[in-house]
């Protein structure tokens, strides 16, 4: 806003003040002549201001713990890891139970989402059973923080840090502290007090969150044929202890103890130290070397693909389609039981799209600087300056879009190669968009449209079940959308389905009913892929038994194009390798 003199009489002084004070002030006028007029009494404005609260020190972090959780077990334990690696101590709070969700009723305000109940309730039920172990309040409020991911809004994530606060209090934990790092904040917020939000810090939670998508993504997909019920489990546990110490061994790239005391006299070595770390991050193949020991303990477990199942796409609500009990009705253990395949969403998915509103929102803002008056046209100079400006944010966003997609697929080729690769945010959006507008944000904003369409067209899932909490604001728009969505395409089996604290036998009986009709669905694309290739099922088996390599648990089976099924896609496979000529063609990915 443009500045402006304003002549104001009074003992003959001029005073300047700007043209948007002078707005408020007659707006104000106004108000109160209307307010006068209609008999309203004015009433004071107290308006929620942050409490201001303890530090969490540098020289606090040796006897500090922190606490975190939210996430699966696997990606806790591996992000407990990075934690341990970088020096703090920490510990992960357990999955979040019935008994949180009714905490968090309890102790914070009415009318949230479910995830808000469910997470924040978590914190206080873990307070209470330290309590109830014997150690003393006030040690707790001392002694530990809680960790978590904060934002702006505009959905209800952006009230999570004042809803624990609250709950804490009511709960007679008043004073304990609760730090947030910015989920869109980047890769440095903050290298002060007892948490170094830095480069090393999210790097290695970025790694360690990466690691525990394609671990748990490659577990599921062997569980679905093991064998031996029980057998992936056990690997899957072995497996993230193992890594769980790899990262917790890892120190961070330091140009102090590459160069010595010389670093300190170098001119730039806030520069060479940060490019010192992206380059470990991009070039070092420490982390390659034990994930490779991990894809052959994967690889040991004895699969049958030619159990023929319905793939179930799970998306929804970020936390409501990560979490693994009672918050959305332990829906991942109820499917596996009845028979499902499932392709569950990598927390990196969430990552790229924020990347990708991030760049979205730069697109569309071009040209535009907060706060900044826009030159006239004559002055060039001020115009280039803007525009290298865009081009500059634009470019470093492109480059942590490029960066991230390569280090989370090296993961999935030290893992084996068959986890899914990071769906193009691009493809998304444009399936999404003509539904649910893409600049809309909040929750999952369009992805949850965008996904729903992109499996079902791909022909990925026989199935997409969508995990939305109850009182989720994003989700209810989303519901409307995906009437449109359903109703133009016929053949698509999708399932909302509401997750809240109670309800699990309706969900339950209602995902049993859509499941019924995935497993037909499989059943007879496999029927049908048989009798195309003129085989059953036991020829199949038999060259199977003959090539043991196709029965290990990481055997890469192509994708044909029209068939979603493993075991429909694995016979056209071993049909193909028996030398027969096959009616299908594999899809390029
Ligand atoms: S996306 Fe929905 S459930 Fe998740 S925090 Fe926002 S409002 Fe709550």
């Amino acid at each position: 806003m443009s500045t402006s003199t304003h002549p104001v009489t009074n003992q003959g002084l001029i005073q300047i003040t700007t043209v948007e004070d002078m707005i408020r002030r007659r707006v104000a006028e106004e108000r109160a002549r209307l307010e006068r007029e209609a008999g309203i009494a004015h009433k004071e404005l107290h308006h929620f201001h942050k409490p201001i609260e303890r530090p969490f020190t540098a020289s606090q972090r040796g006897k500090t713990t922190l606490l975190f959780g939210g996430l699966t077990w696997k990606h806790e334990k591996l992000v407990h890891g990075a934690l341990e690696g970088l020096g703090y101590k920490c510990e992960v709070v357990p999955t979040p139970n019935v008994r949180a969700f009714q905490l968090g009723k309890e102790y914070g305000n009415n009318g949230q989402c479910n995830p808000t109940y469910f997470t924040v309730g978590n914190l206080v039920q873990y307070l209470q059973r330290l309590e109830e172990s014997g150690q003393k309040r006030d040690d707790l409020i001392n002694n530990y923080v809680f960790l978590t991911a904060g934002a702006c809004g505009p959905c209800r994530f952006g009230m999570y840090e004042a809803e624990y606060r609250l709950a804490l209090r009511n709960a007679g934990y008043d004073g304990f502290r609760v730090i947030l790092f910015q989920q869109s904040g980047g890769l440095s917020q903050g290298e002060a007090g007892g948490l170094a939000l830095n480069l090393d810090f999210f790097l290695s939670i970025l790694n360690g969150l990466n690691m525990g998508d394609v671990i748990n993504e490659v577990a599921h997909q062997v569980r679905a044929f093991e064998v031996n019920p029980g057998e992936t489990d056990a690997v899957l546990e072995e497996v993230v202890d193992y890594m769980h110490e790899v990262l917790k061994k890892k120190s961070p790239w330091n140009v102090e103890a590459k160069l010595g005391k010389v670093a300190n006299k170098l001119p730039m070595k806030g520069v060479l130290e940060y490019l010192g770390k992206f380059l470990e991050q991009l070039y070092s193949d420490d982390y390659v070397a034990a994930l490779n020991h991990c894809r052959e303990r994967f690889n040991s477990i004895k699969v049958d693909r030619f159990k023929v199942k319905p793939i179930v796409k799970i998306t929804g609500e970020f936390w409501a389609q990560t979490t693994e009990g009672d918050g959305n009705f332990g829906m991942f253990r109820f499917l596996n039981k009845e028979g499902a395949q499932l392709i569950v969403e990598p927390i990196a998915t969430w990552i790229n799209y924020l990347i990708h509103q991030a760049i979205q929102q730069t697109n569309d803002q071009r040209g535009l600087e907060e706060g900044a008056v826009l030159p006239p046209m004559w002055r060039v100079d001020k115009q280039a300056k803007i525009e290298w400006n865009y081009r500059n944010k634009l470019m470093k966003l492109k480059i942590a879009e490029a960066i991230f997609a390569r280090e989370y697929h090296k993961i999935i080729n030290a893992l084996g190669g068959t986890g899914h690769k990071l769906v193009d945010q691009y493809e998304l959006q444009r399936m999404a968009h003509p539904y649910y507008n893409s600049r809309a944000a909040g929750g999952e904003g369009h992805l949850e449209v965008a996904k729903n369409i992109y499996y079902t067209n791909r022909e990925l899932a026989h199935m997409v079940l969508s995990l939305k909490p109850f009182g989720c604001m994003p989700s209810t728009q989303s519901d409307g959308a995906q009437s449109a969505v359903v109703a133009h395409y016929k053949d698509m089996i999708y399932l909302p389905i509401e997750t809240s604290g109670e309800g699990e036998v309706n969900a339950h009986s209602r995902v049993q009913m859509a499941l019924g009709e995935a497993k037909a669905k499989a059943k007879l694309e496999y029927k049908d892929v048989l009798e195309k290739l003129g085989k059953n099922t036991d020829e199949l088996k038999a060259y199977v038994e003959q090539h043991p390599e196709l029965s290990d648990a990481l055997y890469s089976v192509p994708k044909y194009k029209g068939v979603i099924g493993t075991a429909a896609n694995f016979a056209i496979h071993v049909s193909e390798k028996m030398g027969n000529q096959v009616p299908y063609h594999v899809e390029a990915h």
